[in-house]
C-alpha cells in the first residue's frame, strides 16, 4: 500500500516508521527544509503521561483571569476579533467543568501511557539516544500551587502512580543547583522523563530511510481533491532551504530548478494528514471541520556554564507553568501560552514579555548555571483542541486519515499515536481502545 503523510514534524515521523514497519510504501511531504522543524523544534521535551491532562480543568478560568492582569504572566490574551478564536474559548470554557476534565484526562493519559510503551521500545531495540533524562520535580512555591498538587497527589494515588512528596531540602537533594528562593517543596514523580525531540525525530528519520520512506522536503501541500474513492494531493515544490536542498533534488517527482516553483499530483493508496496546527485547513474542504487553534508557546536554550548549579533532569514551576530542562549540555525554557496572534515573530511585544516571564523562572531557580543574556529564542504553535485529546484515524473519506490536535503533548503522544494511525491504515486493530480519540467524539 502506497501511503503518503503531510508534515514531518514528530508526528508525521513516527506514523511514517509505524507505516514502514507495517509494510507499507510510504512518503513523507514537509514543506520545510528537513524534519522537526515546527512546533516540535523547541519544545519542553517532557514525557510524563501522568502528569499530563487538559489544560480546560476546574478552577481554570478563573486562574486565567487573574493572570491575564499579572505582569510575568505565562498566559497572554490578544484582543481580537477572529471568530475561530471565540468559538474555541467558548468550547474550552464548557470543558473546564469537573466531568469533562475527569473524561478528557483519562483519553489522554490512556494514549500518552501506551505512546511511552512506544517510544521506549523504540529506544531499546534501535539504541537511539537523544539526551534523555529520567524523573520529573514539580517544585511548589505556595498558595495555590500546593492546593493544586494535593487534587494531582489525590489522583496519582488513586491511579496508583508512582510519586513523592518532597521538602524544600528533599527539591536540594535531588536538584543541588537550586537557588536559595524560599519555597515549600515540591512533587516529584521518578517515571516521568525528558528527551530532546528534534534529536529523536532525526534519528527515526534515519530509520526510516533504512526501510524505504522517501522525504519530501521543501514542498508544500497545497489541497487535498477527493474524487469518488480516489485521493489526489496537489503540491507545490518551492525552493527547500538547508539540509534538505540535495534532498529535494533527488525527489523523483519533482522537476523544477531551483528559486521555482512547480505544482506535481500525487495519487497514492492513502493519506496520513499530521500537519500540526496547519491541518484543520487542509481537512476543512472534506468537511472535517476541527475546532483546532494555534496556541503560541516560546523557549530559550542556553549553553551551560556552570554545571554545578544547573538542572540534573527535569524541573516545572508550578506557578508560573514553566519547564527548565536539561539536555545534554544545554538547558531549555519553555513555556507561556499567547491566544489571538497567529504570527511567529521573535520580535514582538508578545515575544518580549513571555521571554521576561521565563527568564524570570530559570533566574529565581538556577541563577549560576548559564549566561541567560545569551540564550537563543524560539517560538512555536501548539495544535490544540478546546478538550484536550488528539484526534486520530479516518475522515469522512475512505482514504484519508489524521494524526491531529495533540497540543501542548505531542511528543509525549507521538510515537503511540503513530502507531496507532498506521495500524487503522493497515486495517489492524490497535492496541488500546480508541473512545473519545477519533473524529466520532465531534459527531
Ligand atoms: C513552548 C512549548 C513547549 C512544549 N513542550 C512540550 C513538552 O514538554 N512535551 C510535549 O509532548 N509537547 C510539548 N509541546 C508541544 C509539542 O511541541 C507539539 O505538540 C508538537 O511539536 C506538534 O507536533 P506536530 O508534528 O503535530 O506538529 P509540527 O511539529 O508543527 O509538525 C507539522 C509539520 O507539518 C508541516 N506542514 C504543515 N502544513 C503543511 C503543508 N500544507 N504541506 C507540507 N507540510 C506541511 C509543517 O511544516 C511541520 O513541519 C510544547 C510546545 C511548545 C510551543
Amino acid at each position: 500500500m502506497r501511503v503518503t503523510v503531510i508534515g514531518a514534524g514528530i508526528v508525521g515521523v513516527c506514523t511514517a516508521w509505524s507505516l514502514a514497519e507495517a509494510g507499507c510504501e510510504v512518503t513523507v511531504v514537509e514543506r520545510n527544509g528537513g524534519v522537526a522543524q515546527g512546533t516540535s523544534y523547541g519544545n519542553a521535551g517532557l514525557v510524563v503521561p501522568a502528569y499530563m491532562g487538559p489544560w480546560a480543568a476546574p478552577g481554570m478560568p478563573r486562574r486565567l483571569l487573574s493572570m491575564l492582569f499579572a505582569s510575568d504572566t505565562p498566559v497572554r490574551l490578544r484582543p481580537s476579533l477572529d471568530p475561530a478564536l471565540w468559538r474555541w474559548a467558548a468550547r474550552w470554557l464548557g470543558e473546564c467543568r469537573v466531568a469533562n476534565y475527569r473524561r478528557n484526562r483519562e483519553r489522554m493519559q490512556r494514549l500518552a501511557f501506551y505512546s511511552r510503551d512506544v517510544l521506549t521500545e523504540i529506544r531499546t531495540r534501535h539504541a537511539v539516544a537523544y539526551e534523555r533524562t529520567e524523573g520529573l520535580l514539580q517544585l511548589l512555591r505556595g498558595g495555590r500551587d500546593s492546593e493544586l498538587a494535593e487534587t494531582t497527589i489525590a489522583h496519582l494515588k488513586e491511579t496508583g502512580v508512582a510519586h513523592r512528596i518532597l521538602t524544600a531540602a528533599d527539591c536540594r537533594l535531588r536538584e543541588p543547583g537550586l537557588s536559595d528562593l524560599d519555597f515549600v517543596g515540591g512533587l516529584y514523580l521518578p517515571d516521568g522523563e525528558s528527551g530532546n525531540c528534534p534529536l529523536f525525530a532525526r534519528h527515526l528519520r534515519n530509520l526510516c530511510e533504512a526501510r524505504g520512506v522517501h522525504f519530501v522536503f521543501g514542498t508544500r501541500v497545497d489541497r487535498i481533491v477527493t474524487e469518488g474513492d480516489r485521493v489526489t494531493l496537489h503540491t507545490t515544490r518551492g525552493e527547500a532551504r538547508g539540509e534538505a536542498r540535495a534532498e529535494a533534488r533527488s525527489d523523483a517527482s519533482a522537476g523544477a530548478p531551483d528559486g521555482e516553483s512547480s505544482e506535481v499530483r500525487r495519487q497514492p493508496d492513502a493519506v496520513v494528514v499530521a500537519a500540526g496546527w496547519a491541518s484543520a485547513a487542509l481537512l476543512r474542504p472534506l468537511g472535517v471541520r476541527l475546532p483546532l487553534y494555534p496556541v503560541k508557546g516560546y523557549a530559550a536554550s542556553v549553553a551551560i556554564r556552570e554545571p554545578t548549579f544547573a538542572p540534573i533532569a527535569s524541573v516545572v514551576d508550578e506557578t508560573y507553568k514553566v519547564a527548565i530542562v536539561r539536555m545534554g549540555n544545554r538547558i531549555r525554557i519553555a513555556g507561556t501560552a499567547s491566544l489571538g496572534d497567529r504570527t511567529l515573530a521573535l520580535d514582538s511585544r508578545d515575544a518580549e514579555r513571555a521571554f521576561a516571564t521565563l527568564l524570570k523562572v530559570v533566574r529565581d531557580w538556577f541563577p549560576g548555571a548559564a549566561r541567560y543574556q545569551e540564550a537563543s529564542w524560539w517560538v512555536g504553535n501548539r495544535p490544540m483542541l478546546p478538550d484536550g485529546p488528539p484526534v486520530l484515524g479516518p475522515t469522512l473519506h475512505p482514504r484519508v486519515f489524521m494524526n491531529v490536535g495533540h497540543g501542548s503533548t505531542s511528543w509525549a503522544m507521538a510515537p503511540g499515536s503513530g502507531r496507532i494511525v498506521a495500524d487503522l491504515v493497515t486495517r489492524q486493530e490497535p492496541a488500546i481502545d480508541l473512545d473519545g480519540l477519533t473524529l466520532a467524539r465531534y459527531g
